[in-house]
């Protein structure tokens, strides 16, 4: 039986204990890192009222249908440097973006609708209450929670901590990951190659997309096909780790110990998933230790990443797992789909010519392509229960975005 893509998503997700130990960590060391608890703003923001143009500052009530109109220019507020003067009726402060708006003002004039005569100004536009001003606390109000537990913060997450004056943050601890590949034909790349082997990547992949992750890395290379080296290696590992991700060996070939391997030192919970590419993912846990057994075919082991061991490397950090965006386009190439599997192909998209998005396939499918991602910016969700498509149809696709900027959707 296979297990449907969601149905997977949802297992994994009750296996997954999520680490309690925390820290606190400057603002620069955040990004990527999960909330251990909910952030309060401790300032409003904007702190003051604060111009949001250069002009002139004036008390607006008085002046509102009468123009053009006169003000006599009493003081001066840059950022940073306040005016002293009180506005009164009749009166201006000269004012630049980012200052304080004076006591007594309550609209700043463009400086392009003003003509300046003097120790005076005309206005040559009315003006309103409230024009061109940033209120206080406008953006962010003090005591307003400005993230929950939970949150993964991203690098506009970062900016707004810091304008709140917020300069570290509780985080839960990084995720311990170790990583090998197995096979006993893999060579490193830089190394000759003999008949019959490859070079090793799947390590590249998995590792460069931990790197985005707020995780500790163990690289513990990459393993023959030997069923009591990979079962010592396992347990070694689930003493150490979190979570053990591999590469290889899954399948039912004479080859394939992986699997063997984990339900002898610890357990597997499931895998045989309705994917394409990725069929043969193992899920299981060996001591403490999730396990995760990615398919050796390199796109296989790149989907699964995604698909699987992103959402778990966020629950694991006491994150939430959102499921990845994925938007409406037209099919710019046929695709042959027999229902049963969910398929993910490597896609461009791209705006036509009638402003609509569309997407192509990024040559032939096949889980050995690596070069199908070399031009590809999506991925294109063909469901399980769909037939042949043909040009034209609708279909769904996930864009392959960079993580530093994603966002949280469940936030407020
Ligand atoms: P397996 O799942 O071990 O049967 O591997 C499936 C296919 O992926 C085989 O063609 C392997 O040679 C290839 N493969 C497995 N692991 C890797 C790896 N780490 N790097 C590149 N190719 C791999
Ligand atoms: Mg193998």
């Amino acid at each position: 039986m296979l297990l449907n893509v969601d149905l997977a998503l949802r297992k994994i997700a009750t296996l997954v204990r999520p680490v309690t130990e925390r820290e606190s960590v400057p603002l620069v060391d955040a990004v990527g890192r999960t909330a251990a608890e909910d952030v309060v703003a401790p300032i409003d923001l904007p702190p003051f009222d604060a111009s949001a143009m250069d002009g002139y500052a004036i008390e607006a009530t008085a002046a509102d249908h009468a123009n053009p109109k006169r003000f006599r220019v009493v003081g001066r507020s840059v950022a940073g440097q306040p005016a002293r003067e009180t506005v009164g009726i009749g009166e201006a402060v000269r004012i630049f973006t980012g200052a304080v708006v004076p006591d007594g003002a309550n609209a700043i004039v463009l400086q392009e609708d003003v003509t300046p005569a003097g120790d005076f100004v005309e206005t040559s536009a009315p003006a309103r209450v409230g024009d061109h001003i940033r209120e206080r606390g406008q953006d962010v109000r003090r005591g307003a929670t400005l993230y929950r537990r939970g949150k993964r913060f991203n690098v506009f997450d970062l900016s707004r901590l810091a304008a709140c004056g917020i300069a570290n943050v509780d985080v839960t601890r990084r995720i311990r990951v170790a990583v090998f590949s197995t096979g006993n034909e893999l060579v490193a790349a830089g190394q000759p190659l003999e008949a019959g082997q490859i070079y090793e990547s799947n390590r590249f992949a998995v590792m460069g997309l931990l790197r985005d992750k707020a995780v500790e890395l163990v690289d513990l290379g990459c393993l023959p096909d030997d069923q009591r080296a990979i079962e010592d290696t396992l347990v070694a590992a689930s003493g150490k780790v979190d979570l053990i991700v591999t590469s290889g060996g899954v399948s039912v070939g004479e080859a394939d110990f992986v699997k063997d391997a984990v339900e002898r030192v610890g357990q597997i919970d499931f895998w045989r998933i309705a994917l394409k590419p990725g069929k043969p993912m193992a899920v299981g846990s060996v001591e403490d230790a999730l396990f995760f057994g990615l398919p050796g075919n390199p796109v296989s082991t790149i989907i699964t990443f995604l698909l699987f061991v992103v959402p778990t490397v966020d629950l694991l950090a006491g994150g939430e797992s959102v499921p990845p965006l994925t938007l409406p386009a037209r099919l710019g190439d046929a695709v042959k789909h027999a229902v049963g599997r969910r398929e993910y192909l490597r896609g461009r998209v791209d705006i036509d010519t009638g402003g609509q998005p569309v997407v192509h396939l990024t040559g032939d499918q096949g889980s050995n392509r690596l070069s199908t991602f070399a031009n590809a910016n999506c991925l294109v969700v063909i469901h399980e229960d769909t037939g042949d498509l043909q040009v034209g149809d609708a279909v769904r696709f996930m864009p392959l975005t960079h993580p530093l900027t994603s966002f949280d959707a469940t936030q407020e």
